[in-house]
């Protein structure tokens, strides 16, 4: 029997309707951008295993620098004990993240890390003696699957069932230019009937929303209004992190920095799952008690594991190198010679960028995860590229190492499937 065979014995997958999608893929292999499947087929990795592993697929230089750290410690209570490679990626990453950031706050996942973000929020001003519950988020917001990240996320195809047990949410539009006095008029609403503990925002672009960007002055409108109400704000950097939008983080191309950042995918180089939730020293500040009911009673028990905080310390490494830094250059002018010539073609309504991340969207109306979607997305991997169209929009966030050749393809292959549309 074949891995896909035996797969569907046992095994339920994430984000899967199984009468309608039976079919897992087997990957066998995966180097650098190709993903190898069990009948050897290879596919160009056009989506970074959902923005994860930026460097490359099992990136030598990652696997032996942990390979290394597995010989010497593997695991170890991260609550009252501590680690070299811990230490080593907290120096590392405060160098890069914007100056305001201070304090680290490690756990497992993007969701968690939200989770974290969003009790900091509330706890900031419980600690403060104040009540406040509410939260703000975008309209189409992702934040990820647990209760806390699905409360504040938009998306109701995987929010719907849970719609009455969520958190206290006012959501805004997300400013794309014209509408920020609607947005601060809606602000000023919101803050006048509620108490407000925090906004969540992915900054400037959106992932699971198709990518959609925003307008960079608009969202500082926004970010200016939370400071001047003391509303805590938390950047989601889980998927813009670690070089993608031009920067280290998106939030350097902001002025108003967050008081909470929430890092996963990229931050452990698509190798070990890891995330943290960082803090400006006003944050740690409200916890920081003789009274031990201010901590932050949250832990999760595989926190600050040695092995990914080598992975992460190694990714870091690599992408403030030049030639990391040279490589991100080539494909942001790459795609915007790509999209000069894609936007001319008629199927195609619109294309935007901001940094490596890439979309266009088509000139049809497309379910977000229809028939004409799959259509799509089986031609993509017919052709050997692994791209996954979020309704009639097609994205690339490819490795920063994608060679120029597989680049060429990735586009080439769009470019044939506006064809049978
Ligand atoms: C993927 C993602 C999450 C959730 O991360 P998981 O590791 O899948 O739980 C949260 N926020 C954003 C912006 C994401 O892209």
């Amino acid at each position: 029997m074949t891995l896909k065979e035996r797969d569907k014995k046992h095994i339920w997958h994430p984000l899967t309707q199984h009468k309608l999608h039976p079919e897992a893929l087997a990957i066998t292999k995966a180097k650098n951008c190709i993903l190898t499947d069990e009948d050897g087929k290879t596919y160009i990795d056009a989506i970074a295993s959902w923005y994860t592993c930026m460097y490359g697929h099992c990136n030598p230089y990652i696997t032996e620098r942990v390979y290394q750290q597995m010989q010497q410690l593997d695991q170890v209570v991260f609550s009252g004990f501590t680690h070299e490679p811990a230490v080593k990626l907290s120096e590392a990453l405060i160098e890069i993240l914007p100056d305001n950031q201070e304090k680290l706050f490690f756990n497992d996942n993007g969701s968690t890390s939200v989770e974290i973000g969003i009790k900091m929020a509330l706890q900031y001003h419980f600690n403060k003696g104040e009540k406040r519950n509410t939260l703000i988020a975008f309209q189409d917001g992702f934040h990820g699957d647990t209760f806390g990240a699905m409360s504040v996320s938009g998306l109701s195809v995987y929010n719907g069932p849970f719609e009455d047990l969520l958190l206290d949410v006012k959501r805004i539009p997300t400013p794309n230019g014209e509408n920020h006095e609607e947005i601060l008029a809606q602000l000023e609403t919101i803050v006048t009937q509620h108490k407000v503990a925090g906004f969540i925002y992915e900054p400037l672009v959106q992932g699971a929303a198709a990518m959609k960007m925003h307008d960079k002055a608009g969202l500082e409108l926004i970010l200016q209004f939370c400071k001047k109400h003391n509303i805590i704000t938390v950047a989601d950097e889980v998927m813009t992190g670690f070089g993608k939008t031009g920067t280290y983080f998106a939030s350097n191309q902001l002025n108003t920095k967050p008081d909470v950042m929430c890092l996963s995918k990229a931050l452990s180089a698509g190798l070990l799952p890891m995330a943290i939730t960082s803090c400006s020293q006003k944050i740690y500040d409200a916890f920081y008690s003789n009274d031990i009911a201010k901590g932050l009673f949250h832990g999760h028990t595989y926190s600050g594991n040695p092995l990914a905080c080598t992975a992460a310390l190694a990714g870091i490494e690599l992408l403030t190198s030049k030639e990391i830094q040279d490589n991100i250059s080539t494909i942001i002018t790459s795609h915007k010679t790509f999209g000069k010539h894609i936007r001319q073609h008629h199927k195609v309504a619109s294309i935007r960028q901001t940094g490596i991340i890439f979309a266009l969207d088509l000139n049809i109306k497309m379910e977000r995860y229809g028939n004409l979607r799959d259509k799509l997305f089986n031609f993509f991997m017919s052709k050997g590229v692994f791209l996954r169209p979020l309704g009639a929009t097609i994205y690339i966030l490819a490795p920063y190492t994608i060679s120029k050749k597989e680049l060429e393809k990735v586009y080439v292959t769009i470019e044939e499937a506006l064809e049978i549309l």
